[in-house]
């Protein structure tokens, strides 16, 4: 019965410290931050495209993935701002399973939570550093936001939490665009309360202390599609679904609407193959209604380097080990192609 203690963290100043981001690292972050602050406030009108794997669950496939994506986004980076998911914590739907790896560095090995997210700084590092790419994550533990706030330029709430307070109320205190996802049951009025409240000053507990947030501005709608409740699938990236959430925005008046779809999950039903048809017809929407055009700020893609999924431990280099993800061949030919069509 239980917390049996089994080691203390380190404080996020201490880990900061351990492993510090540097100047040289920071000035790209700030500029890349500005791109994107830029694109959620309607001054410029680059595609959001939120890539890569479900979990980042190996440095090395990881790396070579974000070379890949840093090859093609040098010929689109005129049209499209490409964020990398570098997504480290896991929501599981049963709590069984790999939770990423801010449990566990290695997905074979036994959780060790302080190598975990020493080793989730690292890897965020290394891809600034070698890339110039910083990355995207799910904040799924709202306390973890301290010991990455410096290196992520975008962050999601999951259909798990975007109904949570704690999550709600730390994202009114977030510099960096927050994606606030439809819930698995598909209420979007749940989605927009939860942009509502992250728009919000609040005061309350965090990291220790009673805090104030000014509210975020940045925090806007995710469409992933539901499940109802004979467990079938409901997509929502279809042209009345968008205007369905361009309807909601008007009725509220809250700063800088923009909605962000996610092609996979259950959108996709994870028939990850779908993902090419999916981005483009919403790419459709778009170009057939400038309200559209300026509502849906871009897309989340589930990518890797190899085509859909495996069990941990599958050996497969590049091949996702939680949802199933589109294949670097398909992905490279899926970007040009949006660059193409926006
Ligand atoms: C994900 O992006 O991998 C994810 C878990 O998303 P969702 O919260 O939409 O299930
Ligand atoms: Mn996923």
């Amino acid at each position: 019965m239980g917390y049996k203690k089994i080691k203390e963290m380190l404080s996020p100043e201490e880990l900061k410290s351990r492993i510090p981001m540097t100047d040289e690292l920071f000035a790209i972050k700030s500029k890349r931050d500005e791109e994107l602050k830029d694109v959620f406030t309607g001054k410029s009108d680059r595609f959001v495209v939120i890539i890569g794997p479900c979990s980042a669950d190996n440095e090395n496939a990881v790396m070579d993935y974000m070379h890949r994506l840093a090859n093609v986004y040098d010929k689109v980076k005129d049209r499209l701002l490409i964020v990398p998911r570098i997504y480290t914590n896991k929501p599981r739907t049963t709590g069984e399973g790999y939770k990423g790896m801010f449990h566990q560095p290695d997905p074979e090995k036994e959780p060790d939570m302080l190598e975990g997210v020493m080793a989730i700084r690292h890897l965020h590092i290394r891809s600034i550093k070698e890339t110039g790419f910083t990355a995207a994550d799910e904040m799924l533990y709202p306390e973890n936001w301290q010991y990455l706030d410096d290196l992520l330029s975008y962050v999601a709430i999951g259909a798990r939490s975007v109904e949570n307070q704690q999550h709600r109320l730390t994202v009114s205190g977030m510099d960096v665009p927050v994606g606030m996802k439809n819930p698995t049951g598909g209420d979007l009025t749940v989605m927009m309360n939860s942009v509502i409240a992250a728009h919000a000053k609040h005061t309350f507990l965090y990291g220790g202390w009673e805090v104030t947030t000014d509210g975020n501005p940045l925090a806007h709608t995710i469409l992933r599609g539901a499940v109802d409740k004979h467990g079938q699938n409901i997509s929502n990236y279809h042209y009345e679904d968008l205007m369905h959430v361009q309807q909601m925005y008007e009725h509220l008046e809250l700063e800088n609407p923009a909605c962000i779809v996610d092609a996979n999950h259950a959108n996709s039903a994870k028939h990850w193959e779908q993902q090419p048809r999916i981005v483009k017809e919403v790419l459709h929407s778009r170009r057939f209604n400038p309200d559209l055009r300026s509502l849906v700020k871009g897309v989340m893609i589930e990518s890797y380097i190899e085509d859909g999924n495996q069990p941990v431990g599958g050996g497969c280099y590049g091949k996702s080990i939680t949802d199933p993800c589109l294949g670097w061949e398909k992905t490279e030919k899926l970007l040009y192609e949006i660059a193409d069509l926006i």
